[in-house]
């Protein structure tokens, strides 16, 4: 065994493999992989090796995409069989809700290219015979989709690395990795050790055990998941011989299940409830190949439900059931990327659908390793997205709950409820008191929206059914009663946030919004630090504030922060709560090493209340002796006031467009000051909201969000951004990549007017096309309380953003007129939140 290579990667599944196959592309062929036992004995074996596209996730999507043009022509390159067979996948729809989702897809599959078609319940019959197509109401098709022979794919791979003079080692196991001085890694094995530069994990079911020896608490818990293969049928046999086509993957989404042909038998998947996680503590020492023993009882209502449809399927006997660890994140989407905290360490765990995301997940891995950026938005599968509040006990509930909910109607607006609440500000419960319905994010409770006294949905507003999956919402918590209906379309709670929002207009809001992150950054070097850091220069005076952006080489936004000057040296950065693991990680990893700055991660010391509306001044002034007047507290600066008997750092800024303040205050005094205000504000009108009305709130004023307008692929500029840019400081991260694109933008921000809209309002990933022509997506939308309008934010192709243009947005299936609109139609001139 070689004792250096460029890098290393343990595990020999599916994934570990496509990542060797991709870096040895990228030309780093000096890399090795390791493998414990033999390739493919992990998960990888027991796979049915089906390659669904269908996904909302952006990020998977694109993974999935890649991977399946890919499998198609590994053949050719590497001359082992993969057995891809592209008999296209049918996914059934019982329920309107079912159809919305479909709808919604379909313009996410759009807009990345993904080939999918709908079909009637007759087309359906045509295609699958077999099936009946009872409460069928439609039914999507991809015709490129169908299903491959997993340890073929990954021998493929294999060999396919090998030929480009990668190494691959199997029956060696990983016992140790630590990081030298230098920065390399030292990878032990019994048979020799190995240092690298850069070192990936694939381990797939010990993603918990692999991840100790280096510290990191990975969040990923294998689940069982179960399938079952039946003896030949004679019609499928009978069809075999007169040369029909195979009939093709068929998942009846509503009874969680997909059903394929197998040697003239039928392949049967439920993603059942109640399927337990298993390995909590990683697979035994001498775990490959295995399998455990099967639990029929827990299929029997998906297998019931499977004779219903197809009813062959009881014609024949199981020949074979089996159950097998797949590994799960708390929300269902792997983790690709960089770990947190380590240097040139990365991470490709989690994979759920792994035969299907191994070629795109090695693509955008290799990339990010050898380039040192994804050249696709990866937020959906970053590493960071979670935080230290996932541990074990958390993970173990998330991803029980991703599994069961596979198959769910996957509501944009879905808040899911295991392992909740986890992280609650202190007036979580004063919140619960006004009403507040709430959703989650990085652990936190959040308030979503407030119910009126009393509010509740009847049994009929929650529609129920008649499918196996007749529970898309969680039950509510004893006692209490549902108050939320999701939907793709304009929800029950949909007439509350708009009261919200007037009255955040007429009057005055409080919002709660402890969940953002917040650092201290200090030290002799603190300005010039930041000052390289972000695009934006850092506020000249104690007391600025400034909004800034961190860029990556190339120009595209990682990351948003409002930062405050308290002292010479001395800046408080907040920024997005649900980055908080990603952002931290570039901040430390970006500082330099000198002591010259110090950095803190200060979350949880502090909480934020914002006070926002014409009636903001009027309440807090009768609780401080500081002058709020605009003169003597302008806009986009900030000091620490009093607050009747406690304290807080006021920051006159917002995300809604109106007067008002952030109030950052010690975390133990939160509660004094709620009801502080919420006294003073009595007279006032004031009144709490929540994070839907602030979306509703922030799109009237064209301000973009993190992983939606901004994302590492848009450069600041095509985003927007220009005025927080200086182009004229010496130096700053992205300066260079923001060159060298100048002038070449491929897309352009625009806000829009969407015309016609009855009950569906953008929400972002639908096309917007001109002339049956795709020329951009929506990145947000939703209706303007305020401006009375439904709207969209969008990137567009840059010659046709000019305010004025008429285009098309896609929604749902409808197409609607959409005239792009100057930015911030909503007081442009910035009037209301500077007065
Ligand atoms: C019943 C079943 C059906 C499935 N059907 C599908 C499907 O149809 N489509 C689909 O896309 N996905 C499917 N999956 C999921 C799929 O099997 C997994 O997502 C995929 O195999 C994960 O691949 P992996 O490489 O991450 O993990 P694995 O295949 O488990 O590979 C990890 C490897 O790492 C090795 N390893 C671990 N620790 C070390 C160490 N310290 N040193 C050296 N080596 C180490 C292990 O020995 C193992 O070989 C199914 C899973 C199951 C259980």
């Amino acid at each position: 065994m070689k004792t250096h290579a460029r890098a290393v990667v343990i595990g020999g599944g599916v994934v570990g493999v496509g990542t060797l196959y991709h870096l040895a592309h990228k030309g780093w062929t000096d890399s090795v992989l390791l493998e414990r036992k033999e390739l493919t004995s992990g998960s990888t074996w027991h796979a049915a090796g089906l390659l669904p596209l269908f996904n909302l996730s952006y990020s998977v999507g694109q993974l999935h995409k890649y991977s399946v043009k890919l499998y198609k022509s590994l053949q050719e390159e590497t001359g082992q069989h993969v057995g891809f067979s592209q008999v296209s996948n049918i996914r059934l729809a019982c329920t309107q809700d079912r159809m919305d989702e479909y709808r919604y897809y379909a313009g996410i599959a759009r807009t990345i290219g993904v080939d999918v078609r709908f079909l009637t319940p007759d087309q359906v019959q045509d295609i699958w015979p077999l099936a009946r197509m009872d409460g069928v109401i439609g039914a999507i098709q991809h015709p490129d989709d169908g299903y491959i022979q997993p340890a073929d794919l990954t021998q493929a791979m294999a060999r396919g690395a090998r030929q480009l003079g990668a190494d691959i080692h199997r029956n060696t196991e990983v016992t140790g990795v630590t990081q030298l001085p230098g920065g390399e890694w030292l990878v032990t094995t019994p048979n020799g050790d190995i240092r690298c530069e850069h070192l990936v994990f694939a381990t797939g079911n010990f993603a918990r055990k692999t991840g100790a020896m280096v510290g990191l608490d990975i969040p990923v818990i294998p689940v069982e998941h179960q399938y079952l293969v039946t003896e030949p049928h004679p019609d499928i046999q009978a069809r075999r011989q007169q040369g029909l086509p195979e009939m093709g993957v068929l998942r009846e989404s509503d009874a969680s299940y997909y059903m394929r042909e197998e040697n003239g038998g039928l392949l049967l998947g439920p993603y059942e409830t109640g399927a337990p996680c298993c390995y909590l503590n990683g697979p035994d020492p001498a775990s490959e190949y295995e399998l455990f023993q099967p639990d029929l009882d827990r299929l029997l209502p998906h297998i019931e439900a499977a004779i219903a449809r197809v009813p062959a399927f009881a014609e024949v006997g199981i020949k074979r059931v089996y159950n097998g660890a797949i590994p799960y994140t708390p929300d269902g989407s792997p983790i690709v990327g960089p770990a947190w905290d380590k240097r040139n360490l990365w991470l490709n765990e989690g994979h759920s659908f792994g035969i299907t995301a191994s070629g795109g997940a090695g693509w955008q891995l290799a990339e990010w390793i050898v380039n040192g950026e994804p050249s696709i938005d990866m937020m959906g599968v970053d590493p960071r997205r979670f935080g230290a509040y996932a541990g074990a006990g958390y993970v173990r509930q998330k991803t029980e709950e991703a599994y069961r909910k596979v198959f769910t109607v996957h509501f944009p607006d879905e808040e899911r409820g295991a392992a909740r609440p986890l992280r609650r500000a202190p007036c979580y419960d004063r919140l619960k008191a006004e009403g507040a319905v709430f959703g989650s994010i990085f652990g936190w409770e959040r308030a979503g929206w407030f119910a009126p006294p009393g509010y509740a949905l009847d049994d009929a507003e929650i529609r129920r059914p008649e499918v196996l999956l007749n529970k898309p919402h969680d039950e509510p918590a004893a006692g209490e009663k549902p108050r939320e209906r999701w939907s793709f379309r304009r929800s029950n709670y949909f007439p509350h946030v708009g009261r919200e929002c007037l009255h955040v207009r007429d009057a005055a809001g409080l919002l709660d919004m402890t969940p953002f992150a917040k650092y201290a950054v200090q030290g002799r070097g603190a300005e010039a630090w930041l000052n390289h850091v972000f695009a934006n220069r850092m506020p000249r005076k104690v007391g600025g504030l400034a909004l800034c952006h961190m860029l990556t080489p190339a120009g595209g936004v990682r990351a948003e922060a409002t930062i405050f000057r308290q002292g010479e040296q001395d800046f408080y950065l907040v920024m997005a709560g649900g980055q908080e693991r990603h952002d931290w990680d570039y901040l430390q990893k970006l500082a330099p090493q000198d002591g010259s700055v110090q950095l803190q991660k200060i979350t949880t010391q502090l909480g934020v209340s914002v006070l926002a509306g014409p009636r903001a001044r009027d309440i807090l002034q009768t609780l401080t002796d500081t002058d709020l007047s605009g003169t003597a507290f302008p806009w986009l600066t900030g000091k620490p006031i009093s607050i009747g008997h406690a304290q807080a750092l006021a920051l006159r800024v917002n995300f809604v467009g109106e007067l008002g303040w952030e109030l950052h205050h010690p975390i133990e005094m939160q509660n004094t000051i709620f009801d502080l205000l919420m006294q003073a504000g009595a007279p006032f009108g004031l009144r709490p909201f929540g994070i839907k009305a602030m979306d509703s709130l922030r799109l009237e004023k064209s301000y973009r969000v993190v992983g939606r307008e901004m994302s590492v692929e848009y450069s600041a500029f095509e985003t927007g951004l220009d005025r927080f840019v200086r182009m004229e400081k010496p130096d700053f991260i992205g300066k260079n990549g923001l060159a060298a694109r100048q002038g070449n933008a491929a897309n352009r921000f625009v806000t829009m007017q969407v015309h016609g809209v009855a009950d569906a309002d953008a929400r972002g990933s639908e096309p917007v096309v001109l002339n049956g022509e795709l020329i951009g997506r929506t990145t947000s939308g939703g209706y303007g309380w305020r401006v009375e309008k439904s709207l969209a934010l969008a990137m567009v192709r840059p010659d046709l953003g000019e305010p004025g243009a008429e285009l098309e947005v896609v929604i749902l299936g409808v197409p609607h007129r959409a005239t792009v609109i100057a930015e911030s139609p909503y007081d442009s001139d910035n009037l209301r939140l500077k007065q």
